[in-house]
């Protein structure tokens, strides 16, 4: 492989790339604003200028192709020299508002103005002001004070969303974002311009002013919203999700989520009006507009379960798995149904709702369904109904779905004489439930998903319920926590009485006087991955950050 050298140190490359990639594949940042790895070559905040032996002036790195033996200065006295005057023309016009910026903590123009500025301004004169506040969009805030015009959320919008949104308008000092005459920033994707945007210029309408970013812990996870599996991170705050935002994958979402996954697949975990936060039992005898549903101990709503399953044979016993539960859940569930009940009735419900688009959405909306294609649950079909309307199925146990997605979903209920809810929030069919119980959330629990392309991703606890666990390198941390955090996740806030779906499944099969031994979820995948063929082999430990395509050995490291 070739070589370049960058401030003395020896560095590879692939011929066609420049410096400034080399460097990053490298571990070395050279500091850019305008440029981004997903996005052109623009060339013009100049931030990047480094030394090149040999040449007559600075050349920037996000344009300049790394040759053999070349020998690249970024840190020498010219180089620092011509990113502190870079920084200087950026920062004469910036309002330096970084107290009340929602990007404070998480700005470039802020860390490299602590790294490489000389710290004061040679600038009197009154700064040119421009508009604030300004709606681009339902979801995205423009303040154009904070712009330093590095045009990648215009070239985001042309590149990537394939819909120019966003322009220039004005020239020199005057020079200002806008959208297009008469059109608004509203694409599906418009979001991903918060993150990409360098500075506090670009704001998320629904995040803004909730939080500091250095008072939130950070946990990897995987979006819900569908079968894409985004890679993302969730941002809690006192035990509260804030935000959402994506995290590099290039092999599922590369750098990007959609605007959907972003606001929709977080706020029914904060909900505290709709959440379960205890089990629910229908007091014999009083039937239901919801009156009769009272909270009870875990222990008397399990041994209401087990006497309703012993009222009936096992084929009069249907169970509805989940794809938006976990393959650990499912495949626990699966387990019950066979090994305890013996009965193979047991699907789950499809959400299919539009078309794929040429970018990230699918039109399957649920994390993983694919996993329980592996688990050999099949979706529910016309003779699975026929059971229901003709009360061959008497009892039913719904794990996180609800079955009003189906037609005759108002006869099928009338039909059912026994029904157990295992969900995380209320819906329009839980007055109709003999016993509700409370389950975990995915940003409350570890488990794997599988997308669409077959890669299994691995969730963790973000948020705690009353009965958190935590496996080794679940901890995610936030800047404070280094010195004595005030946010400790694991105690404050509202902790909702809820537990993982699995191991509620596996309670109740104990009282069965089964074995169902597991101490944690990552047990459960285990003995998947002895079980289930397609995933021999496989450990929570291989699958990492950045999850492994199913039944193939592929594994990408993070
Ligand atoms: S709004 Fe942000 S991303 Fe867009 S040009 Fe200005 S600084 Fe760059
Ligand atoms: S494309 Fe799908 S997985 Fe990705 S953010 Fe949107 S809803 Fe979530």
């Amino acid at each position: 492989m070739p070589t370049f050298f960058l401030d003395g140190k020896e560095i590879e490359f692939t011929p066609g790339q420049t410096i400034i990639q080399a460097a990053k594949n490298a571990g070395i940042e050279i500091a850019h604003f305008c440029w981004h790895p997903g996005l052109s070559v623009a060339g013009n905040c100049r931030v990047c200028l480094v030394e090149v032996e040999k040449a007559p002036k600075g050349m920037i790195a996000c344009a300049t192709q790394a040759t053999e033996g070349m020998v690249v200065y970024a840190n020498s006295p010219k180089a620092v020299h011509m990113r502190n005057a870079v920084m200087e023309f950026l920062l004469i016009n910036h309002p330096l508002d970084c107290p009340i910026c929602d990007e404070a903590g998480e700005c470039k123009l802020q860390d490299y103005a602590y790294k490489y500025s000389v710290g004061k301004s040679r600038f009197d004169e009154e700064k040119v002001h421009k508009d604030k506040r300004i709606e681009l969009g339902p979801n995205v805030m423009l303040d154009q004070e904070r712009c330093i015009c590095c045009s990648r959320c215009v070239r985001y919008c042309e590149e990537v969303v394939k819909n120019p949104q966003l322009t220039f308008v004005n020239r020199t000092e005057k020079v200002a974002i806008e959208t297009f005459p008469g059109k608004q920033l509203d694409n599906p994707y418009s979001m991903n311009v918060i993150e990409i945007c360098p500075v506090g210029a670009l704001t998320s309408r629904d995040y803004r002013f909730k939080a500091r970013v250095w008072d939130m812990s950070q946990t990897k996870s995987i979006c819900i919203g569908c079968a894409r599996g985004c890679n993302d991170v969730i941002w809690v705050r006192d035990n509260i999700i804030k935000r959402l935002t994506p995290r590099e994958n290039m092999d599922v979402n590369e750098y990007w989520m959609c605007d959907y996954g972003r606001l929709n697949t977080f706020k029914f975990v904060n909900n505290e009006e709709t959440r379960v936060n205890n089990p629910m039992m229908r007091e014999e005898g009083i039937d239901s507009d919801g009156a009769g549903l009272k909270p009870v101990e875990w222990d008397d709503a399990i041994a209401r379960i087990i006497s309703e399953f012993k009222n009936y044979r096992a084929d009069e016993i249907g169970f509805i798995a989940s794809p938006y539960s976990t393959l650990e859940d499912n495949y626990v569930l699966q387990r019950f149904a066979k090994e305890i009940i013996g009965t193979e009735n047991i699907v789950y419900l499809p959400h299919i709702e539009g078309e794929d688009d040429n970018l990230l959405l699918r039109a399957d909306k649920t994390p993983n369904s694919t996993g329980l294609k592996h688990l050999c649950i099949n979706p529910i079909d016309a003779k699975f109904i026929d059971k229901l309307l003709n009360k061959q199925i008497k009892m039913i146990y719904i794990l996180n779905d609800s079955l009003s997605g189906l037609e005759r979903t108002e006869e099928i209920s009338k039909a059912i004489e026994v029904a157990v809810l295992q969900t995380s929030n209320f819906y329009e069919m839980s007055h109709k439930a003999s016993v509700i119980l409370p389950a975990s959330t995915y940003a409350e629990i570890n488990g794997t998903f599988i997308n669409f392309q077959n890669r299994i991703q691995r969730i963790r606890p973000a948020v705690a319920p009353l009965e958190v666990e935590r496996l080794p390198g679940d901890f995610s941390v936030s800047r404070l926590d280094k010195f004595g955090s005030h946010n400790d996740k694991w105690t404050k806030g509202t902790r909702f009485n809820s537990r993982p779906a699995w191991k509620v499944i596996s309670q109740i099969a104990h009282v069965f006087g089964s074995s169902f031994d597991y101490e944690n979820t990552e047990d459960v995948f285990d003995e998947i991955a002895v079980k289930v063929p397609v995933f021999a082999g496989m450990s929570y430990e291989m699958i990492g950050e950045q999850g492994m395509l199913v039944g193939t050995g592929e594994t990408i490291t993070a």
